[in-house]
């Protein structure tokens, strides 16, 4: 592992120890490790070809495909950055990114290419436009065309550890999505320490095959597609997260582990075909991204029966810094299960006050990380990113939590989403998790609403599970049930289904808005 240092390194690795193995399978297309590490060459020999250097940067934008991560480890090859571009998001906001990030060349998966067309047209730069498969390409080049036109030998273009790999942007779930520049150390250096380690769950041997189910323009689509390519595993590409072909992957390509985000899983698990599945092959599954209710983990573990490894982090730590093993998920519910877990090796811990000074293990406050996958920054928001990380390397992740005296961090939520109500901080995680129990809640997402009284009041936002007449009296008595008076809530809305990005976070700031109306809220 310690031969892996740049992004084109894990290519060139397996293709040397295990040429043969299959490293990525998309819709029947199964590549060698060998025809990856020569498939990557080409990219990087076209990237040069057309003139692109050391720093410029493509971007992607289309569903998962394993084409796209020969894109991102060929360009990382010729030093060239791949942004990622979520295909969900509507043409001004691809128009941002892609102008933003000054991106020289455009792939477009087929779903997109009209859109990104006008989007091109639209900017000074003018990017080259290449079609990522023949349906739809028109007039653009397809990338197999474009990538084999070029000699399969590799341009060993000398690259730092310290260049930027990836420009990966947040998902937005707080505001406008911001590019963070992520190094090959960041992709690579703590992946190296955690390879080390005796962790149980973090062994990988030669029959393991990863699902790669969420989507690529996310840390949790790439930041887990390369975790397997580094391991040498098998990776099953999946073009979308479709529930009942998740099910199909694990029972036809024997999937072994797999990372999902909890509103995912809670559409997995809610198939009637799911109690049916053999999990046999299954070890692991990685989940995180956002809070889980606990009721939606239990529910999980017994149906899955593998082992269970939360993980916490954000784009800007290049994915996990913690992680919750399996031996700490007790279904019985000890206190643990409801942690984010443990510092990932390398990764350093503090929570802060508003001062910025470290608080007591018990404390609540905002969480800190130094870690050797802090992103360099943000590009092109130097204060933004003076704002997040400071000169001794600690970044601000902006949500709110604990660390307990063995170490293990807590993560309450979002500090911009804690509702104070009376005087009192209620964080709307919590009160998700107790609502979520109730029979009839399909989804549900807390906020704070004004009240003339209390100051802010809490509120649920349920979707109701099909077929079922839902009373908010009843809902609100079943959280006091569960959860101090306080925290549960004063009212219920109901709505058909809640608004969340591509990373399965809901958007609670677009459920405040309406309530909020003319006013200012305060968050400190
Ligand atoms: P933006 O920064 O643009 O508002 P975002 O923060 O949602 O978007 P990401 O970097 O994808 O973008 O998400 C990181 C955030 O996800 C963390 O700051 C945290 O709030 C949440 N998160 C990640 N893992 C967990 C977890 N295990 N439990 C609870 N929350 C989590
Ligand atoms: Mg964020």
């Amino acid at each position: 592992f310690d031969r892996m240092r740049t992004l084109g390194d894990v290519a060139r690795y397996h293709a040397e120890a295990r040429p043969d193995a299959v490293a990525l399978v998309f819709e029947g297309r199964e590549t060698s490790f060998a025809d990856f590490d020569r498939h990557t060459n080409q990219v990087a020999n076209a990237l040069i070809a057309a003139g692109l250097k050391v720093g410029d940067r493509v971007a992607y934008v289309g569903k998962n495909s394993d084409h796209y991560f020969e894109l991102l480890i060929g360009a990382a090859k010729a030093g060239v950055v791949t942004t990622p571009i979520g295909w969900r998001l509507a043409a001004p906001e691809i128009a941002y990114i892609v102008g933003d990030s000054e991106a020289k060349l455009v792939f477009v998966g087929p779903e997109l290419i009209g859109h990104v067309e006008a989007v091109a047209a639209e900017l000074t730069h003018r990017p080259v436009v290449i079609a990522m498969e023949a349906e739809g390409a028109g007039e653009h080049r397809t990338f197999e065309a474009w990538r084999d036109a070029q000699p399969d030998t590799d341009p060993m273009t000398p690259i730092k550890t310290s260049d930027i790999a990836i420009q990966l942007y947040t998902s937005g779930t707080t505001g406008r999505p911001k590019g963070a520049m992520l190094t090959h150390d960041n992709m690579l250096a703590m992946r190296r320490e955690a390879a080390l380690r005796p962790l149980d769950w973090n062994q990988w041997g030669p029959d393991d095959v990863s699902l790669v189910a969420m989507p690529v323009a996310h840390i949790g689509g790439t930041g887990w597609g390369l975790v397997g390519l580094f391991n040498g595993a098998k990776g099953v590409v999946a073009r979308e997260f479709d529930p009942t072909k998740v099910l199909d992957f694990i029972e036809k390509d024997r999937v072994s582990k797999m990372f999902m985000v909890p509103a995912a899983l809670q559409i997995v698990v809610r198939l009637p075909r799911a109690r049916e599945v053999d999990y046999s092959r299954l070890s692991h599954i990685l989940y995180g991204a956002a809070p889980i209710p606990l009721d939606l983990l239990r529910e999980c573990m017994e149906v899955f029966g593998c082992g269970f490894v939360q993980q916490y982090g954000m784009t800007e730590t290049t994915g996990t810094v913690v992680y919750l093993p399996p031996e700490d998920h007790d279904p019985a519910g000890n206190t643990r299960m409801r942690a984010a877990g443990l510092p990932m090796p390398g990764v350093e811990i503090k929570v802060i006050d508003e001062a910025g000074n470290s608080v007591p293990a018990g404390t609540v406050g905002e969480v800190a990380i130094r870690s050797l996958a802090n992103m360099a920054g943000y590009w092109k928001l130097d204060e933004a990113t003076k704002k997040t990380i400071d000169a001794d390397g600690w970044l601000r992740t902006g949500d709110a939590g604990y660390l307990d005296e063995d170490g293990y961090l807590f993560i309450h939520d979002r500090v911009k989403d804690m509702i104070i109500s009376g005087g009192e901080n209620i964080y709307p995680a919590e009160v998700e998790s107790a609502v979520y129990g109730h029979p009839h809640v399909a989804e549900v997402a807390v906020i704070g609403v004004p009240d003339d009284k209390w100051g802010e009041a809490v509120k649920a936002v349920v979707a109701p599970k099909p077929g079922v007449t839902p009373d908010a009296a009843d809902i609100i008595a079943f959280a006091r049930s569960r959860i101090a008076g306080f925290k549960a809530p004063k009212s219920v809305d109901f709505v058909p289904a809640l608004p969340r990005n591509a990373s399965g976070k809901i958007l609670r700031r677009e459920l405040r808005a309406p309530y909020w109306e003319g006013r200012e809220r305060q968050v400190n």
